[in-house]
């Protein structure tokens, strides 16, 4: 490995990089699993060289040059993956798209954007803002990941209902092929030109390419924007009126159901204990969302719904990115993930107790919780939150895949889908068969050995070993 140091660093100045606390910020991604392993004082391996590409050009050069050397190759955005997709094997190249980054072009008339892949989510949205539009994707973790991060995971906004996922925003990208090649989609608002190359790419977790250009479908700022909240009884007795709202054809940007259990940690002051809490966030034409509004509250009303205080959904938007450190709730003793799964509605409500139920048989589970919060017309996601504190805090490793186990095995046994938004990584790769079958695991590793023969870009993501 030492080799393909020295030679990027002769080919590409200080593009490479190898100061030590660059190296130790690059080793992983934000998975709960290594955070506990650096905790625990069992890191992951450190890299060889961080490449801070500046251009295509640059990214098409390092790619090339590993497949020469044999050297695996790892891209790297924000970090922010939570599924254990960047674990770089000792001594790896890491491709940073940090500096790939910036507006490259804004098309007011089209209303689309180009950004470098590797611009930070908020970077990018304050970009189009100052023009009077918006990306309409927001992911919680909006700050912390890039655009081309988002395509490479498949990436949901808190927003998605109406506005949709990041396969729906992406107009066209250009992505570097393993052997050093470049790949330029076309940027049309709709192609019948045999199969779409972007979706190749869209989840590929960095094992297929390395994108390097993203360009994006706008929309203007809402005119008018109003919340809205109900409770319910129960998370099942709150999924009826979304799944009617949702065939009704209303189309608010925010939906989220929230269990019991998560309102009362959540929202303690506002809803009444021990009901589930729906609140939505209506935008567009004023009229539109008074429209819309009164639609969603005769629906809420006729399942059950009590309207409930509207601030609740200003509450939500102060504090929707606020997440609590992982590494502060390991420090006591904890052990805790998220586990997004989607189902079609016929079986939301079964996916929901059969997941709840299993996780709490776990040893030292506390919370085993669940929302919805991106809803289609066929379906819903729901959003599994599990907190344990083994015995032995030695356990937490174990505790953790016992948790993912059951859950994946529930998602599989309902018929729901293994993953709504985070993607595979480390922690879904074994049961990817269960979601794609044994013959679409085999058509993946065809495209991967096509692509890449000698497996070396993110070796160890989203194909089982
Ligand atoms: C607090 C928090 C909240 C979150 N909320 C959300 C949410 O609301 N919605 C959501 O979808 N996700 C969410 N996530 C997960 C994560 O932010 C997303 O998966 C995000 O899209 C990752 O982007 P990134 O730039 O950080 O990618 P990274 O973590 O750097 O990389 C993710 C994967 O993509 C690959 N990759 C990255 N950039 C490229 C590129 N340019 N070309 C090819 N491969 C690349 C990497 O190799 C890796 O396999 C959250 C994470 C955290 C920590």
């Amino acid at each position: 490995m030492a080799d393909i140091v020295a030679t990027l660093q002769r080919e590409l100045g200080d593009c490479v990089c190898t100061r030590p606390e660059v190296l130790a910020a690059h080793r992983r991604d934000s998975w709960v699993l290594s955070e506990l392993f650096d905790l625990e004082g069992r890191p992951a391996p450190l890299p060889g060289a961080v490449v801070e590409a500046r251009s295509t050009e640059h990214v098409s050069r390092t790619l090339a040059l590993c497949r020469k050397a044999g050297a695996p190759v790892v891209p790297f955005g924000g970090g922010s993956g939570v599924c254990g997709a960047i674990v770089v094997p000792e001594g790896a190249v890491v491709l940073s798209t940090r500096r790939l980054d910036g507006l490259r072009d804004l098309d007011a008339e089209s209303l689309t954007a180009t950004f470098g892949a590797g611009t930070n989510g908020m970077e990018a949205e304050r970009a189009v803002e100052k023009q009077g539009l918006t990306m309409g994707h927001w992911p919680q973790s909006i700050e912390l990941s890039t655009v081309g991060g988002w395509v490479a995971t498949r990436a949901a906004g808190q927003f998605s209902t109406a506005y949709g996922n990041i396969e729906d925003l992406l107009l066209d990208l250009e992505v570097v092929l393993p052997d050093g090649s470049v790949l330029r989609t076309r940027r049309t608002p709709r192609a019948s030109a045999g199969p779409d190359l972007r979706q190749l790419f869209l989840g590929s977790e960095g094992t297929l390419g390395v994108i390097t250009e993203v360009t994006l479908s706008l929309r203007r700022q809402p005119q008018a924007r109003r919340g809205q909240a109900f409770s319910f009884e129960n998370l099942e007795s709150g999924i009826e009126p979304i799944r009617r709202l949702m065939h009704a054809g209303w189309r608010p940007p925010v939906v989220r159901l929230y269990d019991a259990a998560e309102t009362s940690r959540l929202f303690p002051e506002i809803c009444p204990e021990g009901r589930a809490l729906l609140i939505l966030l209506h935008e567009g034409p004023t009229g539109a969302v008074d429209a819309q509004a009164a639609g969603v509250a005769a629906i809420c009303g006729e399942c059950g719904g009590e309207e409930v205080e509207d601030s609740v959904v200003d509450t939500w938007l102060e504090t929707r990115n606020h997440v609590p450190s992982f590494r502060a709730l390991l420090e006591r003793g904890l052990i805790l993930d998220t586990i997004e799964v989607a189902s079609t509605w016929n079986r939301v409500a079964e996916l929901y107790r059969n997941a709840t139920e299993s996780l709490r048989a776990v040893p030292g589970i506390l919370i085993a919780s669940a929302h919805s919060s991106h809803s289609y017309q066929s379906g819903t996601n729901l959003y599994i939150t599990f907190v344990a504190r083994p015995e032995k805090p030695e356990d937490r490793a174990e505790i953790y895949r016992e948790c993912w186990r059951r859950t994946m095995e529930v998602a599989l046994a309902v018929g729901a889908g293994i993953s709504h938004h985070h993607g595979i990584g480390r922690v879904r790769r074994d049961v990817l068969s269960g979601e794609v079958g044994e013959t679409g695991v085999a058509l993946l590793r065809a495209v991967k050995r096509a692509l890449d023969p000698d497996g070396l870009l993110n070796p160890g993501a989203l194909l089982p070993e």
